[in-house]
């Protein structure tokens, strides 16, 4: 490993600016971080994948989804990402777990074809450890259950919040990585892949509420054995290798269920909760598509610099374990409190593309659709 990678990987797992010395010849991105540089003078990034992430409301109405795909399409995505679950309840027909109250058409169906009756790709948004019909799940079985160390789970309980950017312990009842796919997980996955005309799936919420390890008895015994196995490694390397070799795995069990019911499909992700004791380990993952944040919701917005910084050391991470994990940029911005100036986003976006970077998804449609302006904005960057 260089020097200069290593600098990456202290620079993330601190989630500060600096470490990696930008080299202009190898990343166009240095001129989009100079604000006086009017972005009009700058190129616009080129991408082939341009992915919407959607949660849309199982209550909507054939219309409202029509809507949403002709948002997509004219602000110049490829491909939409729509939401399946939510809190135990299917926004489609599920043998597993029952539709939402109130739902009358089947969302994803209607998706499917309102996507692709203007050229989009259509993934299913699956929610695998948290919330996505897993409460059904573990009701039946609470030994599968994510558990955390007494002091973590006081700050979950607490809701503290030392960084801005997310929980310092992730409440909820999460599902325990360690086990690796359930049967119940598999077969929601499946009958998404059989029963709809699908381009792919795109995994979230796979990782630990604390952001490194579970502490269930399950883990706990399979790690000692993993310890006992790995001699020669420390139990700090003991624990980071044994949940990263999980969340691995458990990509590497989503893929395999997806491609055996339809082989043509794609599998993307986005790497989220952060995984702490390698920040970069979303290369390692079994996807096709592996969306890893450079520019978050969350204010105060992260200085272009540090946005320019994450690029170039997913970029260079990019294809180290698993040659066909493409590194997708993630911008996320909200029509809230929190919104972005059109201007910021904009500016975000093409950083997306720097470094010759080709894929980006954006969140959420409801941004788009609240916010006019942003969504301008989306679509000056992604059209021509
Ligand atoms: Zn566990």
């Amino acid at each position: 490993m260089t020097g200069r990678v290593w600098a990456c990987l202290l620079a993330l797992s601190v989630w500060a600016g600096g470490g990696c010395a930008p080299s202009s010849a190898e990343c166009s991105g240095d001129a989009l971080v100079n604000e006086e540089t009017a972005l009009d003078a700058l190129p616009k990034a080129q991408f082939d994948w341009k992915a919407l992430w959607v949660w849309i409301s199982p209550s909507s109405s054939r219309e409202d989804v029509q809507q949403m795909a002709s948002l997509a399409a004219e602000c110049g995505f490829t491909a939409i990402i729509v939401n399946t679950g939510h809190r135990g309840e299917a926004s489609y027909k599920s043998r597993y777990r029952p539709m939402a109250a109130g739902q009358t058409v089947d969302v994803l169906g209607e998706a499917v074809a309102a996507g692709h009756s203007r050229g989009l790709e259509v993934y299913a948004w699956i929610s695998y450890l948290a919330g996505s019909g897993t409460e059904t799940f573990q009701k039946e079985h609470p030994d599968h259950v994510q558990v955390l160390l007494p002091e973590e789970e006081a700050k979950a309980a607490a809701g503290t919040r030392t960084s801005p950017d997310r929980a310092d312990v992730q409440g909820g009842s999460w599902l325990c990585p360690d086990r690796g796919l359930t049967e119940y997980e598999r077969g929601i996955t499946d009958e998404i892949v059989r029963n709809y005309a699908l381009d792919g799936i795109a995994i979230d919420f796979l990782g630990y509420r604390n952001y490194r390890a579970c502490y269930c008895a399950f883990s706990t015994a399979q790690r000692a054995a993993f310890a006992q196995a790995h001699p020669e490694l420390s139990a700090e390397q003991v624990l980071m290798q044994f949940s990263r070799q999980s969340l691995v795995h458990f990509s590497q069990q989503v893929r395999e269920t997806v491609l055996a019911a339809k082989p043509t499909m794609k599998v993307a992700i986005h790497v989220y909760p952060d995984f702490d004791p390698d920040p970069l380990y979303g290369n390692r993952l079994a996807v096709d598509y592996c969306g890893q944040t450079i520019a978050w919701f969350y204010v105060p917005h992260w200085p272009f610099e540090r946005i320019l910084e994450n690029q170039k050391a997913y970029m260079a991470a990019q294809g180290r374990h698993v040659p066909w994990n493409r590194h997708v940029a993630f911008v996320g911005c909200r029509a809230d409190d929190a919104a972005k100036s059109p201007e910021r986003l904009r500016r975000e976006i093409r950083l997306a593309g720097a470094c010759g970077c080709r894929h980006m998804m954006f969140a959420f449609h409801e941004t788009l659709h609240q916010d006019s302006a942003l969504a301008a904005a989306v679509r000056d960057e992604l059209t021509p």
